[in-house]
């Protein structure tokens, strides 16, 4: 073999190598070898010397799949990264809270802490609050900050992936041309992996709830705004510049109002969290009592309640006619709901399932589940600590 010949391949190893670490970070219960094969389409050959190349450095381990003898007697095995004992911090940073968890390289929280407070304007005070929660989380879950071994954090913007700067049209206005991760780099001295938090909500529901094992899904965070976050073939798509899936500015037909990106009728500008309480206060007063929209009470409260549950019902169908086209354009097997309309429940995913079953060719609506996310208000934190666990094993593993 000639020296180009033995360059290209080991180029190849290294990015299958890569490719095989990747996946895995993000798989913290581990794959089998057969799964690995599908989420890189690679072939299993490939994944079998990778493998081994990677047990004999001691990165992976391999141990029997649970229950799964085959019909030849031959088990499955789950290959997955071998942890540190340091500890991997996530950062969620809501439009009115910042959540903060501390966790083991495997995932498994140890501390978790989240404080109220005006995210959109002052982030350098909003970003002192998230410094000084990540100490006392990490503090709480018995380690040092010298322990730690990787930070991701989400922010409810638009973010460049090329500068990792806040980019416009955003409701953080006060955040645009600010690059939260170096910011935070600097007040907590370790590096910080940063995305846009329907990424990261996706991560944490592939990661440790309802997306587990999926490839191809969308989980929509359905709040202030309404975002999505995009998984294609295991990995998260961003776009060109990182800012894919902002379906909250896409146009109904039938709605005038203003949106702060400058356009009319968008969906967010029907449907969010602030209209739907807005309307569930209007339906919920009673004779003796009228109410605000700050007074009224989590929306898996009320959905039991005929009038309310109407309410979530028509804000899924709304949402679920914008999900219908993106059902078509991707073919998911599953749509997962969160946020904090997401986490309402039953009326709200009974719309969307409606909707997508109304407009989305029959084959793409029948492919696709509509579920509510299994970690709540947490599957951002959650996927913030996804990221900080691939970061770390990427980085212990000199793959990056
Ligand atoms: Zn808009």
């Amino acid at each position: 073999m000639d020296g180009i010949d033995s360059a290209s391949l080991s180029a190849r190893r290294r990015r299958t190598r890569d490719q095989v670490l990747a996946i895995l970070a993000q798989h913290s219960s581990g794959l089998t070898r057969a799964s690995l094969s599908r989420m890189t389409g690679l072939s299993a050959s490939a994944i079998s010397d990778c493998v081994s190349s990677l047990r004999s450095s001691g990165l992976v381990a391999e141990s029997p799949a649970p229950g799964s003898a085959t019909g030849r007697g031959r088990r499955a095995t789950v290959v997955s990264l071998v942890g540190d004992e340091g500890v991997v911090v996530g950062i969620d940073f809501g439009h009115a809270h910042v959540t903060v968890a501390a966790a083991t390289t495997g995932g498994e929280v140890l501390a978790r802490r989240t404080e109220t407070l005006d995210v959109d304007h002052r982030p350098s005070a909003v970003l002192d609050v998230a410094a000084g929660l990540t100490r006392e989380c990490v503090r709480a879950g018995g380690h040092t900050m010298e322990e730690v071994r990787g930070i991701g954090a989400g922010i409810p913007g638009p973010l460049d992936i090329r500068t990792h700067v806040v980019r416009p049209p955003t409701i953080l206005a006060d955040w645009v041309g600010l690059a939260p991760a170096d910011e935070l780099a600097r007040r907590l001295g370790h590096p910080v992996a940063i995305g846009n938090d329907a990424d990261m909500g996706a991560l944490g529901e592939q990661a440790y709830g309802a997306a587990r094992g999926l490839e191809d899904f969308l989980y929509v965070k359905a709040s202030h705004g309404i975002g999505a976050g995009i998984v294609i073939g295991g990995r998260p798509y961003r776009g060109a510049t990182g800012i894919a899936g902002e379906i909250g500015h896409t146009q109904l037909p039938d709605a005038v109002n203003w949106c702060r990106c400058g356009s009319r009728g968008c969906l967010e500008t029907v449907v969010s969290i602030t209209t739907v309480r807005q309307q569930l206060a209007h339906v919920l007063a009673t004779h003796q009592q009228t109410l605000d929209e700050h007074e009224v009470p989590p929306l898996s409260e009320v959905a039991d309640n005929p009038a309310a549950a109407r309410v979530l019902a028509e804000a899924g169908r709304t949402v679920g006619r914008v999900l219908a086209d993106l059902v078509n354009c991707l073919n998911p097997s599953a749509v997962v709901l969160g946020g904090e309309l997401g986490a309402a429940g039953e009326p709200f995913a009974a719309g969307i399932r409606e909707s997508v079953a109304r407009y989305a060719q029959p084959a793409s609506a029948q492919a696709a589940e509509v579920v509510t996310g299994r970690l709540g208000a947490d599957a951002e934190v959650r996927g913030a600590i996804a990221t900080a666990v691939a970061a770390t094993q990427l980085r212990m593993t000199g793959a990056v």
